[in-house]
Formats: C-alpha cells, sequence, structure tokens
C-alpha cells in the first residue's frame, strides 16, 4: 500500500475506534493499540505535509457529541494532552521547554483513567457539569454529575468558576457494579474507565447515581481572573473550595526529578484505589503557558507519560465449560500460566458465547491477556499472525457438559443455560453456595468437600447438610477427616442454623438475588414465610427491586419445592426471621468509616459488618465527610488523602477498642 493509502487507512481506523471510545463506551482494541496507530499517523502527516488534513484523527479532539444531550460550548476549549512513552520524550519535551522559556518547575500529577469533565459555578452554585466532547462542544451532564458525591454543589465562592477534572470509577465500585451485573445476568463493564464514561453520559441520572463515580479535580479555568499564578496553587486554591484533589501531585525541580516520579509510581500503580494510565508532567508557572503556547490539539507546556502495556502474551491450550449455580454455562480459557501484573494467571472467562465469536477465538490461538480493573483476568485479543493454519472456529455445545441435558438461550439472554434443575453441577455449585462466607458460612463445608460428600452421596440437597450429623460414624472413617474435623464441622453447621434471615436468603441461591438484594427482601418482609404470598406488585414497590428480580422471587416461592425445603429447614430449627441487628453505638451511628490497608484481625467484610451493625456506613473513598479512616498495614492513598484532610485515622487495635467499648 502506498503512504497515502495508509494514512486514508489509518484515518479510518482510528475514527471508528474513537467512535467505539467515546460513543459506544465500547473499544475493540486496547489503549496501546490506540495510541500506536496514532503515532504511526502522526509521523506520516509530519514526514508528508502535503496530505494534511483538517479533518485527521490527529488533529481533531475526541469525536462528535450524542444528540441525546443538550449541547454546551465551551468558551475556553477542553484540550487533549500531547504524549511520552519514553524517558526520551520527556527529555526532548524539557529541552523544547527549556529552550523556549528557560529551567522550569513541574507538577506532576497521575492520569487518572476516566473521563474529563468540566464543572461551572455561578454566585456559589454548581450550574452546569459537561463532557469534553470535541474540545468545543460537550454534553450536559448536569443531573449527572449532581449524583457524584464529592462534587460541591454549592461553594463558599461568588464569583464565577470552572474547574475541570477526571470523572472516574475506583476499582472498589467497579468490581461492586460488576459483581451486581453478574449476578442479574448483564453484561460485565469492560474496564472502570468505560463504566464511568458509560455511566455518566446516561440520560437517567439515577443510574449514574448508583455507580458510585467520582471526580479528582486537575484544571481551574481562567486562573488569572482568581489571582492564581502558578497550577499548584491553583489545585490548592480548587481544594479550599471543597473539591476532591488528587494528594499525590507534586512540584519537581527538574526533568530527573519527573522521571523519579514516574518510575515510582509505574510500581506503585497497582496498590491505588482507582486505575491511572499514565503521568501527567505540567509547567508549574501559569504565566509561562501564552509563551510556550499551544499546538491545535493540545497545550505544548504538558506532556502525559502513557504507561506501556501491561499486557502478555500466552497460548490458550482448551477451552472448557463451567456450569454456575443457575446453570449458566461459561466458556473458560485454560492458559498455559503467564505472570500479569505480579500474579499467575491460569484461566480466564470468555463470558459468553458472542464475546468469543467475537473475538474469534479458538483452542490453540496464542492470545493477549490483561487485567480488566488490575483484578480480572481478560482476552484481550488474539494474535492472528501466530495462529495454526489448521485451527478450527469455536463452536458453542449444545448440551450440558455434567448432566447433558439441551442447553438454551433466550433472545434476551447472552448466556445458554442448562435448565435441568437435578444437574449435578448446579446441585454442586448450589451448595458451594450455600455454605461459603456470605451465606451460611459453614467453616469446613467448602467446594473440595461439598463435591466430595456430594460425589459420596453423603450431601444432595440443603436439608442433607443439616442431616449430616446423623452420619457422624460414617463420616469421622473418611479417608483426611477426623473425630475432631467432623466435630467441628457439625458443630458449625449447628452454629448456622442461627444466621439472619438474610443470609439465608443470598444462601438459596435465587436468581438475580444477590447479597444486596437479600438484605432489603429479608428486612422488609422480615420472615421467610410472608416470601409465599408476595406477588410481583409488592415486591416492586421496594426501590431496590425491579420486574426481573421480582419474577424471579415469585417464581421461585411458588414452586412446591421451596415450601418443602423451607419447611424442612425449620423442623431443623433454622432461623427464619429476620433480627434487625443494629443496635446504635454512639462511636458508630450515622458516621462514614473507610477501611484500607491490610487488617490482621478482621477480614475486610467482617470490619464492614460490624461496622454496620452499629448504625455505621463504609465507604470505599476519603471524603471530607468521612469520620475515620481504619488503616491496616501497607495503607497507600487512602491513608495520604486522610492524612491531608485532617480526618481521624485509627490502626486496626484502636478501631478494635471502639467496638469493644
Ligand atoms: P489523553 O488521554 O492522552 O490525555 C488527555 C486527557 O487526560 C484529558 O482529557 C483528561 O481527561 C485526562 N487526564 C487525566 N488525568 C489528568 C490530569 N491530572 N491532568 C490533565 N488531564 C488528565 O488524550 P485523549 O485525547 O483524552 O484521548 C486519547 C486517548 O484515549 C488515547 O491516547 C487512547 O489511549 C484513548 N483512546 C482509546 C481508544 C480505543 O479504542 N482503545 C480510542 C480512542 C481513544
Amino acid at each position: 500500500m502506498d503512504i497515502k493509502g495508509r494514512i486514508e487507512e489509518l484515518r479510518k481506523l482510528l475514527t471508528t475506534y474513537s467512535h467505539e471510545y467515546y460513543i459506544l463506551d465500547n473499544p475493540s482494541v486496547s489503549d496501546q493499540e490506540f495510541d500506536a496507530l496514532l503515532h504511526e499517523l502522526i509521523r506520516l502527516e509530519q514526514e508528508n505535509p502535503m496530505y494534511f488534513s483538517e479533518d485527521s484523527p490527529t488533529v481533531k479532539i475526541g469525536t462528535t457529541v450524542l444528540d441525546k444531550f443538550e449541547k454546551v460550548h465551551h468558551d475556553v476549549p477542553m484540550m487533549s494532552l500531547s504524549n511520552a512513552f519514553n524517558e526520551d520524550d520527556l527529555r526532548t519535551f524539557d529541552e523544547k521547554i527549556k529552550k523556549e522559556v528557560g529551567p522550569v518547575n513541574y507538577n506532576v500529577e497521575l492520569k487518572i483513567d476516566g473521563l474529563a469533565g468540566s464543572l461551572k459555578y455561578e454566585n456559589g452554585k454548581l450550574i452546569l457539569g459537561a463532557t469534553r466532547g470535541n474540545g468545543v462542544i460537550g454534553e450536559n451532564i448536569t443531573n449527572n454529575v449532581k449524583t457524584i458525591q464529592s462534587i460541591p454543589k454549592t461553594i463558599n465562592y461568588l464569583d464565577n468558576v470552572e474547574v475541570r477534572g477526571e470523572i472516574f470509577m475506583s476499582k472498589e465500585a467497579f468490581n461492586n457494579a460488576n459483581r451486581e451485573r453478574e449476578e442479574m445476568g448483564l453484561e460485565l463493564f469492560k474496564n472502570p474507565r468505560n463504566a464511568a464514561a458509560g455511566s455518566v453520559r446516561q440520560l437517567d441520572s439515577k443510574i449514574a447515581a448508583k455507580r458510585n463515580l467520582d471526580m479528582f479535580i486537575y484544571n481551574v479555568v481562567s486562573p488569572d481572573s482568581h489571582n492564581l499564578t502558578n497550577h499548584s496553587g491553583a489545585l490548592l486554591f480548587a481544594q479550599n473550595l471543597g473539591f476532591n484533589i488528587n494528594p499525590l501531585s507534586q512540584i519537581c525541580k527538574n526533568i530527573d526529578e519527573v522521571i523519579a516520579y514516574i518510575e515510582f509510581y509505574t510500581q506503585k500503580r497497582n496498590d491505588l484505589d482507582y486505575d491511572i494510565d499514565g503521568i501527567v508532567v505540567k509547567v508549574d508557572d501559569l504565566n509561562l503557558y501564552d509563551e510556550i503556547g499551544y499546538t491545535q490539539k493540545s497545550p505544548k507546556w504538558a506532556i502525559a507519560y502513557k504507561f506501556p502495556a501491561e499486557e502478555v502474551v500466552t497460548k490458550i491450550h482448551k477451552i472448557t465449560f463451567q456450569v454456575g449455580r443457575t446453570g449458566q454455562i461459561t466458556p473458560v480459557a485454560n492458559l498455559d500460566p503467564v505472570i500479569v501484573q505480579g500474579s499467575t494467571v491460569s484461566r480466564a472467562t470468555l463470558h459468553n458465547e458472542d464475546y468469543v465469536v467475537e473475538k474469534d477465538i479458538r483452542e490453540n490461538d496464542y492470545v493477549i491477556i490483561r487485567k480488566a480493573g488490575d483484578i480480572i483476568p481478560e482476552v484481550v485479543r488474539v494474535v492472528l499472525d501466530k495462529r495454526s493454519p489448521d485451527s478450527i472456529s469455536f463452536a458453542m455445545i449444545k448440551q450440558c457438559p455434567v448432566c447433558g441435558a439441551p442447553l438454551t438461550r433466550t433472545d434476551s439472554e447472552a448466556d445458554y443455560y442448562c435448565r435441568n434443575d437435578f444437574c449435578d453441577a448446579k446441585k454442586i455449585e448450589g451448595l458451594i453456595h450455600f455454605s461459603s462466607r456470605k451465606t451460611m458460612n459453614i467453616e469446613g463445608l467448602g467446594e473440595k468437600i461439598v463435591e466430595q460428600f456430594y460425589n459420596d452421596g453423603l450431601l444432595k440437597t440443603i436439608q442433607d447438610i443439616y442431616l449430616l450429623h446423623e452420619k457422624r460414624d460414617e463420616l469421622i472413617t473418611k479417608e483426611g477427616f477426623g473425630v475432631k474435623s467432623i466435630d467441628k464441622l457439625l458443630e458449625n453447621i449447628e452454629i448456622s442454623k442461627s444466621n439472619n434471615l438474610d443470609k439465608l436468603i443470598f444462601g438459596l441461591g435465587i436468581r438475580h438475588v444477590g447479597e444486596k438484594v437479600s438484605k432489603v427482601i429479608a428486612s422488609n418482609f422480615t420472615n421467610i414465610f410472608d416470601m409465599f404470598k408476595v406477588d410481583i406488585e409488592d415486591l416492586v414497590a421496594i426501590d431496590e427491586i425491579g420486574e426481573v428480580i421480582a419474577e424471579s422471587i415469585v417464581q421461585y416461592f411458588r414452586d412446591p419445592m421451596t415450601r418443602e425445603l423451607i419447611d424442612d429447614l425449620s423442623r431443623f430449627g433454622v432461623n427464619l426471621y429476620y433480627q434487625s441487628n443494629v443496635s446504635l453505638k454512639d462511636e458508630f451511628a450515622g458516621k462514614t468509616f473507610v477501611l484500607t490497608g491490610k487488617l490482621e484481625v478482621y477480614s475486610r467484610d467482617e470490619a464492614k459488618a460490624l461496622i454496620e451493625s452499629f448504625g455505621g456506613k463504609v465507604s470505599g473513598s476519603v471524603s471530607k465527610k468521612t469520620f475515620a479512616v481504619v488503616a491496616g498495614s501497607d495503607a497507600g492513598s487512602k491513608l495520604d488523602k486522610a492524612n491531608e484532610l485532617g480526618i481521624k485515622v485509627l490502626s486496626e487495635q484502636e478501631f478494635k477498642d471502639l467496638l469493644d467499648r
């Protein structure tokens, strides 16, 4: 292909990818791949200026905006940033600055991976929130930004002021959102950036409100009208107005200090609560900005260093199929083990048939693996050059790999299901779920043991768990068990009978009913017997419950087998009533805590449950509203933020003392 052809091809590709990324919030290539193509285009255009075009993705910022939103004109354009990919790029940037204005101080900041937003205040009131859009025209998302807790709705400053920053979703909020989506059978968010962009660009602001978004401000527009002379001072000014400022920015006196900062956060980035995709380096002295100048797309006084891809290539040696407790069939890529971001990955979910077909993933393919939200391993794409010529396309199985029942998929579902209620895999998964920590918490009845007891015919149903004591003599003779371990297990089963009702409801494994919904149902109905009488209207009248969940609950309780199960549990003495266990304690009631670092005495879940049981709340991020931060060992940015805001910090021992008081 000639140069002109390649330039046109690159422009087309980049325009398609930008549309997927900015408009659909569903990119099909990684940022690194996008950046590599963009840089090839920049180089070709520089070398061949006769092919310059105003419409090139090298000149345009973002993409056009969605019609569904009111359009907003940015009086001061929201620009992009030029990129650096290595030390040389950074030194070249520094040389140019020095040549233009002499030595400078740089303010270095984390490059938060979210989407840019602008907030306007008049007479101390938030009057507008907008996306960047194409830099000049953005989308009006005021109703959505108002749902973000850390954005002040009013400020104590009467001059008109506009601030800009990054709207993002923390890793914790991302994982919670995906856990909820998984429970609801919805497609998972690919990463926190897409989740944030997708949430903030919804017409229904209730959706954004649920997603626990956050925002760091990194820019004050027209700083001279607020008498600001340097960027670090502008950040402080914004902080004093009540905005959330990333606490990890720093002044560097020269480019070597900048490089050291970058090296430090390249190592540290996985410990942060939010995704960052690089480091932004900005000249601190605002008075120099006009002199240094701007390109059409970005300021020349700043540069974004982009982290290299944390993506690794490995081979899929087999695609297997997992049967979940609801019968959902998930294809799984079994990989030659590789280390991704410090941990070994040997399996990655392939989600469902559509995902595998769309990416054309096959057995024996080499694939690129990365961790979504730094946690869940996922297959980014196939390395086609390495595909063997005799490879065979993926074909979804038509029968349950465990019981052989035909699999079905309805039009509204992305997944195939085994609908056989007697499928062994479903029953085993159901029993594992029932005894797991977040449900009935029966220690000693983990995955392996449930599977073994099931296969030995000792444990086929939930009822059998509570009848295991009748088989004590047989159990203690089993290999690997003894009197002590079996008695402990039987004791734990006995203890589980007094669990609160929400644990039991969650444990029953009703489709679409996760931990949160179980709590909602238990506290609304207070005993399980009332559940047999509810209809869909009763349920949808409850805030957190929608049609799909309501239908599933009603269907579950209309099943005669459910009646039988609950009657049996009642006979065995399992608690079927809800006890509101909120016993307000002054130290906790109405107060918000943040947990950070590694706790030794309590697990995160235990600490959270304890705080909630005394009427407190647990939040994922530190703000002025935080009452105290409980900091375990290796606490990171949340601790820094707490110190900076002067929030009380408790060691785990102090927290324990507070609980014991
Ligand atoms: P950019 O991401 O390189 O840099 C500019 C943006 O950085 C700003 O708009 C702002 O949102 C953000 N930012 C975060 N922290 C900041 C801070 N402290 N100070 C200033 N800005 C900060 O440029 P861009 O124009 O927004 O987007 C282009 C990038 O988006 C590409 O480099 C690529 O990585 C990604 N992209 C990916 C695809 C894809 O298909 N994967 C498609 C289009 C764009």
